[in-house]
């Protein structure tokens, strides 16, 4: 076997990948179990992991599947640091806009840095540096790189890291149609790669959150330990985070409901004496409410349009969250500010704040002290109309907004996000180029993200079964796992199968390891999911061995010769 060819095997016995029975106990998601158990990964401290040497094959080939495709597209690989100035970030509004997510450092000279999250700041500043006229544009970069966030919850393993793998990129165009086409390049270009990756997905409207700008889409992995929900319709295909999906609001006009009461609540409210203030049955849906918890609005019931379900808003109101995002796209349309209470309903709500209006600001009348619920407020009586946040429920069978029919509610896992930036970040920092007509002209801007390590975890959440994890071919550490269950006349047939599949290009893992149950070998190579196993056992003495394939668990008993053919 020449050297050139060994490199193809990967023998267990020196493999560093040792495997668990255990599932680690603060393993809340089966990616992160299995990852763990079959020794892909190991945590270093809180959303932080170690990629051990499976691991980091699984997350190479993903990185170069994304890597060939946005070649393909025209898109050029750099490089930025991880480790950057605060003074861009201050410049975009970012280094105070991100909050808490931000990790913030000091040199020894007392600077501010910040590990980046993502990079619109700095790429914006390359271009401005390297590009001067119109005819340096169109461009795109794109890097594989370390980000940074300091999450809230950082607890289903690569899924939610603190410090995770990102292919960012970066579109820049002279106009709105440049940035639409760059858009669309990405677009497709997703789409190819999660194709490739064997990954099932969806492309579903989204918001913008921090990112700013307008049109952006999400790419959605359907799986059980996805954080997002997306409402779709099998009528007429419309498909949106539930984040995005849009109800007009209605305004309400008669002064029926009397003036506005107050009722105040001296302590953390719940809802059996939230109830008891305002007289009605704790399972009370009630349309003229508004409920403030801590300075927040966390619930909003307006006649005609939004109920606030008490039941709904969780045991007891104390572990209302509130995250405050802002939204520029919707700075010219009042219409259509919308929000969203999670599904579980449990005190978890999300706005989508007029970015006119700062929070905290005193724009709605009579519920805005904490701990204070108001009764009888009437929307555009009581607060302006295109101030208003409106929180809405999206649950099954609600109407599609497109067609009307029922939509249906399905939890994923967001793998990418696609951004029509427009021009937010050129404005910031005065990204200009010499037009056609000799004139400055504004540059417009598309950002797009893939959490590569992410998507491993994805992988793994949807195609793992009872046995371990289950990879497709297009990611998997190896092509074939091949088994010597028996020391000697097995593993003389098992070393000649590694060779011959080596020799062909195929990538092998070899269970050598002497002292070692074929039982435990067999129950490891399922666990670490490989897409063919080949096992040289009881009947090796006739070079006849068993070929599993992975995904079905179906096997079969086939002289060497043939069962090298088969996973070829
Ligand atoms: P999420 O909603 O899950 O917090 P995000 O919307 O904040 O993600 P983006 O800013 O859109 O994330 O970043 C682009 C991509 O980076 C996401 O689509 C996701 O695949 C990945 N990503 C974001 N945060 C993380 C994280 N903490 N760990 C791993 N991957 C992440
Ligand atoms: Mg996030
Ligand atoms: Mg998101
Ligand atoms: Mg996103």
């Amino acid at each position: 076997m020449s050297t050139d060819h060994a490199q193809h095997v990967q023998r267990m016995s020196r493999l560093m990948a040792r495997t668990l029975r255990e599932d680690p106990a603060d393993a809340e998601t089966l990616s992160h179990r299995l990852l763990v158990r079959a020794g892909y990964v190991r945590r270093s401290t809180a959303g932080v992991w170690i990629w051990l040497p499976l691991g980091k094959k699984v997350l190479d080939n993903v990185a170069r599947v994304v890597r060939e495709e946005m070649d393909a597209i025209g898109a050029q690989e750099v490089l930025l640091p991880a480790l950057l100035p605060r003074e861009p970030y201050e410049v975009s509004g970012r280094w105070s806009e991100y909050g808490d997510l931000l990790f913030r450092l000091k040199d020894r000279k007392g600077a501010d840095y910040l590990l980046g999250p993502t990079h619109e700041e700095i790429f914006t500043q390359v271009v401005k540096d390297q590009c001067t006229s119109y005819k340096d544009l169109p461009v795109m970069l794109y890097q594989i790189q370390t980000k940074y966030r300091d999450e809230a919850r950082p607890r289903s393993g690569v899924l939610r890291g603190r410090e995770f793998q990102m292919k960012d990129s970066y579109s820049f165009d002279v106009d709105d149609a440049g940035l639409a086409a760059s858009y669309a390049l990405h677009r497709a270009a997703y789409r190819r790669i999660f194709t490739r990756l064997g990954l099932d997905h969806r492309i579903v409207s989204a918001v913008s959150g921090a990112m700013g700008g307008s049109a952006s889409e999400e790419f959605l992995a359907p799986a059980a330990a996805g954080e997002d929900t997306f409402a779709s319709c099998g009528s007429c295909g419309y498909a949106a985070n539930t984040e995005a999906v849009t109800h007009p609001l209605t305004p309400a006009t008669g002064q029926e409901h009397g003036p506005v009461e107050e009722l105040d609540t001296p302590d953390t409210p719940t809802i059996e004496s939230l109830a008891a203030h305002l007289g009605v049955p704790a399972s009370a849906t009630l349309k003229n409410l508004l409920v403030k918890v801590d300075g927040e609005i966390v619930a909003v019931g307006v006649p005609g349009d939004r109920e606030v379900d008490l039941g709904k808003l969780g045991e007891h109101l104390a572990p209302a969250v509130v995250e405050l995002v802002t939204a520029e796209d919707f700075v010219d349309r009042p219409d259509l500010v919308r929000g969203y209470v999670g599904p579980q309903g449990l005190g978890k709500v999300r706005y989508l704040a007029d970015p006119r209006v700062a929070p905290g600001t005193a724009w709605v009348t009579g519920a805005n002290r904490p701990d204070t619920h108001a009764r009888n407020v009437v929307c555009g009586r009581d607060f302006e109309v295109d101030r208003y946040l409106d929180v809405v429920v999206v649950e099954p069978g609600d109407p599609c907004p497109a067609c009307g029919a029922g939509l249906s509610l399905d939890r994923a896992i967001e793998v990418g996000h696609i951004f029509q930036l427009g021009r937010k970040y050129a404005d910031a920092f005065g990204l200009d180029v010499l037009g056609r007509e000799g004139k400055p002209v504004r540059v417009t801007m598309g950002s797009y993200g893939i959490g590569v390590s992410r998507v491993v975890a994805a992988l793994a959440e949807q195609t793992a079964d009872e046995r371990g994890l289950c990879w497709p071919a297009a990611v998997a550490p190896a092509d074939v796992h091949v088994v010597a269950a028996g020391k000697a006349v097995q593993l003389g047939l098992a070393e000649e199968a590694a060779a011959v599949l080596a020799a062909g290009g195929r990538r092998v893992l070899l269970d050598d390891r002497v002292g070692v149950s074929p039982g435990v070998k067999l129950t490891d190579a399922e666990l670490i999911g490989v897409p063919w196993i080949l096992v040289a056992g009881r009947r090796a003495g006739d070079g006849v061995v068993e070929v599993q394939d992975r995904a079905s668990g179906r096997r079969e008993e086939l002289p060497l010769e043939e069962a090298l053919a088969r996973v070829a």
